[in-house]
C-alpha cells in the first residue's frame, strides 16, 4: 500500500482532522438519529415497538485482511458486509454504524476516505448512518472495528435458539464462491501473478472482495414469521451449523447433493483438484443465510426466492439431537458433520486454510 508521510498523512492532517473529514465524507440525514458525530456520545430516537440490535466486529490486518492483495476499499466493504450481515441474520434493519480504528501515523488521508468509501458502499441503499467511532493511532498495522446498530419490531427477532424437529432447512445464495476466491486471490499475491484473471476467477474472486448482506430476505423472514431460526455463514456451513444445534438443541441432516454450488466453483475445484462440497461446507465468508422454517412454509420461501431472485436452496432438515449433524451423500451413506470451520488461536496445517471470520 502506498502510504504518505508528508501532507494528507494521518500524521499531519491529526486525528481531528481526519474526523472532520470523515464526517463531511458520510452525511446521511436519518429521522433516528438526534446527534450523530462530535459529541460524546451519539442519540439515537427508538420508535414504539420497535427493538435495538447491536453487533460489533473486528479486523486486524495480518489475521482478517492482507493489502497484498486487497485494496483498504475492499477491506471497508468486507468489514461493512461483515457488520451488515449480522443483522440480516436477525432479521433486523440496519441504522447506524460506530467505526473504530488504529492506524499507523503514515497512512494516507486518502487511504483512511477509501476505507470509509468501501464501508459506505457496502451499506449500498441502506440509509445507515456513521454516528461515532474512535482514532487512534497503532505502530504497524490497521485494527478496525465496526459496531451497528439495527432495529427490529419488538419479538421477531431471529435468533439461532429457534430451530424446531421437522424443520426444512434452507440456504440462500451459493457456498464456497468466497473461499474459492481468497485462494486465488492468495496465489497470485503469492507467484507475483500480473496475468489478468480468467471468467471463472473473476466471478470466485468477486464473491470473496463484494459479499452480499442479505438484508431484505432476512427482514421478510422475521417480520413475516417464516423462519424459525437464523444464522450467517461466515465460519463456513459445517461450522456455522453446529451453533443452530446447540443454541436450539437439536439435530440436523444435510443432504450433500442439495448443496448450492456455482458452476464457477465447480470447475476451480475441478481444475485445482479440490473436492467442491467440501469447499462449499468448510469454506467461510460467503455472508449467506442459514435458516430453517416449518415444512409447511415451504411454498412461502420458494416465493421469497422468486421476488427477491436471490436463490433459496432446502438443504436439510432438522432432527432430534441425538441424531447429531450428519451429511448424507446420494448413494446413502452417511456420514457424521465436522465443525471445520476457521478457528483463530488454533494452529492450521491445511492449504487453502479456511478465512478467518469476525
Ligand atoms: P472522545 O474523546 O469523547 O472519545 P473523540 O475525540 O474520540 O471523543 O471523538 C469525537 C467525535 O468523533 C465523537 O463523536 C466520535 O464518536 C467521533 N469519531 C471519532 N473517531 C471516529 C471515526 N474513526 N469514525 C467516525 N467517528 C469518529
Ligand atoms: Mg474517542
Amino acid at each position: 500500500m502506498k502510504t504518505v508521510s508528508g501532507r494528507g498523512s494521518l500524521g499531519t492532517v491529526g486525528e481531528f482532522g481526519l474526523i472532520r473529514q470523515l464526517k463531511r465524507q458520510w452525511p446521511t440525514a436519518s429521522p433516528w438519529v438526534l446527534k450523530g458525530i462530535g459529541d460524546d456520545a451519539a442519540i439515537l430516537k427508538m420508535s414504539p415497538g420497535q427493538q435495538l440490535l447491536l453487533s460489533t466486529d473486528t479486523f486486524i490486518e495480518g489475521v482478517h485482511f492482507d493489502l497484498a492483495f486487497q485494496t483498504l476499499r475492499d477491506v471497508g466493504f468486507r468489514a461493512g458486509v461483515a457488520n451488515l450481515s449480522d443483522i440480516a441474520a436477525m432479521g433486523g434493519r440496519p441504522l447506524s454504524l460506530l467505526v473504530s480504528m488504529a492506524l499507523p501515523v503514515h497512512i494516507s488521508v486518502q487511504h483512511i476516505r477509501a476505507l470509509y468509501r468501501g464501508i459506505r458502499d457496502a451499506c449500498g441503499s441502506n440509509a445507515v448512518a456513521l454516528i461515532g467511532g474512535d482514532t487512534s493511532s497503532s505502530p504497524r498495522d490497521i485494527f478496525l472495528s465496526l459496531t451497528i446498530i439495527g432495529t427490529i419490531p419488538s419479538h421477531r427477532a431471529l435468533t439461532r435458539s429457534g430451530a424446531a424437529v421437522g424443520d426444512h432447512l434452507y440456504v440462500t445464495g451459493t457456498l464456497g464462491d468466497a473461499h474459492a476466491g481468497l485462494h486465488i486471490l492468495r496465489t497470485h499475491a503469492r507467484r507475483h501473478r500480473t496475468a489478468r484473471l480468467s471468467v471463472i476467477e473473476q466471478f470466485l474472486t468477486q464473491r470473496h472482495l463484494r459479499p452480499i448482506p442479505r438484508l431484505d430476505i432476512g427482514q421478510i423472514l422475521a417480520t413475516r414469521g417464516i423462519a424459525h431460526a437464523a444464522i450467517d455463514l461466515s465460519d463456513g456451513l459445517s461450522g456455522d451449523i453446529q451453533h443452530i444445534c446447540e443454541s436450539s438443541q437439536v439435530g440436523i441432516e444435510i443432504w450433500a447433493n442439495a448443496l448450492p454450488l456455482s458452476p464457477q466453483l465447480r470447475a476451480f475445484a475441478h481444475n485445482n483438484h479440490l473436492d467442491p462440497f467440501s469447499l462449499a461446507l468448510t469454506g467461510g465468508d460467503d455472508y449467506e443465510l442459514l435458516f430453517t422454517a416449518q415444512a409447511q412454509c415451504h411454498d412461502t420461501v420458494l416465493g421469497l426466492a422468486r421476488r427477491t431472485g436471490v436463490p433459496i436452496t432446502w438443504i436439510g432438515e432438522v432432527k432430534p439431537k441425538k441424531f447429531g449433524q450428519r451429511l448424507t451423500h446420494p448413494q446413502g451413506r452417511t456420514r457424521k458433520l465436522s465443525p471445520k470451520s476457521y478457528r483463530h488461536f488454533v494452529t492450521r496445517t491445511t492449504s487453502p486454510s479456511p478465512t478467518p471470520s469476525s
